[in-house]
């Protein structure tokens, strides 16, 4: 029963939180019927440091076990995957069908962009996940340093799992401009997928490792890990940043040091986006693969693994989506910039 409570607590803290909260109102990048930008109400980082911080107090104090969310990880799991079917079935039924087949419309969605006031479906989806995530991160991690004090690894994969989140919390904006807000539905696949597959799959190598012993290896291993990991943050950071700075303003020449190229103003081919045609996916897989690599053990491959299964159908979809709205235009950027994802290779 503690570990259903402690969910429970966790995702209902975060929804009171999100909604209470004060925020910053910003235009997003999809539209309404009446060509408008649809508008959010954007307090991530606060939400996600008081439910961190409130889970710090707690622990520090004695109230709660710092690892209670690894002793409770099966329990948490399991309410958070039949949480993430309720919340799939309530918020797909009442919706007015799309014409495709209701298992489609269950999986996919019906509402694009389904919003209550402040309250953005995806919004509060994405930070959830983000806040329970960092909970397992860091109760996992606990555990193996209560065990294994001397321990190395599972707390440099903390860290860099903790700046991946906070680091995209405080790019939100940024996140509303991208495929999950332009081309998504709120169904099975995101709704479940943010309630239940992101916070506790992405920190499967912390499952693995939490009550083993680190691997015996050079510290070595750590720094090639803290190095990928930072050069697949640049590159997805940068591509990502440069191309909501186009969007905002396609007419801007530069972006840092590189010419902020494009095709009639519509198609950037200039600094990331010349490198290959989703070099911000490459920058995710390098990521992955430092925090992998950080923990060292081989299970920990399963989530790089992932990626690839999730990000190269996705760049095949978007690549579609694009040569639809892009025309010719998308045809140039392809013979400019012949690669999908890994430059010379893929
Ligand atoms: P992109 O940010 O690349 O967005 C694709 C869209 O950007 C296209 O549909 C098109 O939309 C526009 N676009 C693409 N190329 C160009 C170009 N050359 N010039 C101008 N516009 C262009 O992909 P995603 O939204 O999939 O990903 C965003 C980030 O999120 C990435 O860093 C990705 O790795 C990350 N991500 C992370 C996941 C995770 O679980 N951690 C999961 C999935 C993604 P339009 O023309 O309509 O503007």
């Amino acid at each position: 029963m503690t570990g259903v409570l402690a969910l429970l607590a966790v995702y209902a803290a975060t929804f009171v939180l999100y909604v209470a909260l004060p925020g910053r109102w910003v235009d997003g990048y999809v539209r309404d019927e009446t060509g408008k930008p649809l508008r959010y109400h954007l307090n991530g980082l606060l939400v996600f440091a008081i439910v961190i911080a409130g889970y710090v107090a707690l622990a520090a104090t004695g109230t709660i076990a710092w690892d209670l969310f690894y002793r409770e990880r099966v329990t948490t799991l399991v309410t958070a995957i039949v949480l993430g079917l309720v919340f799939t079935v309530a918020i797909v039924l009442p919706a007015p069908p799309t014409g495709r087949s209701l298992g489609a419309d269950l999986y996919l969605g019906r509402r694009a962009n389904p919003q209550w006031g402040r309250v953005d479906a995806k919004m509060f989806l994405y930070l959830v996940g983000a806040v329970m995530l960092e909970l397992n991160v860091l109760s996992f991690t606990a555990h193996h340093v209560l065990q294994f004090p001397a321990s190395t690894s599972m707390v440099v994969y903390a860290a860099l799992f903790s700046f991946f989140l906070v680091e995209y919390l405080c790019f939100e904006r940024v996140h509303l401009y991208t495929y999950d807000f332009v081309a998504e539905r709120v169904g099975f696949k995101l709704g479940w997928g943010c309630l239940a597959f992101y916070p506790f799959f992405y920190c499967i190598g912390a499952w693995f490792a939490a009550s083993e012993p680190e691997p015996a290896r050079s510290r070595g291993w750590l720094v090639v890990a803290i190095l990928l990991f930072f050069a697949g943050w640049s590159l997805a950071r940068g591509a990502n940043l440069q191309k909501f700075a186009f969007k905002l303003n396609p007419a801007r020449a530069k972006f840092g040091p590189f010419a902020q190229t494009s095709l009639e103003g519509r198609v950037l081919v200039g600094g990331f986006w010349r490198l290959s045609r989703h070099i911000n996916y490459l920058g995710e897989l390098l990521m992955a693969s430092g925090l992998a690599l950080a923990i060292g053990h081989p299970g920990a491959w399963l989530y790089p693994l992932y990626y690839i299964g999730l990000l190269v159908p996705r760049q095949l979809d978007d690549d579609r989506r694009c040569a639809e709205k892009y025309g010719v235009l998308w045809e140039q950027y392809k013979r400019t910039v012949p690669y999908r994802i890994i430059p010379k290779i893929y």
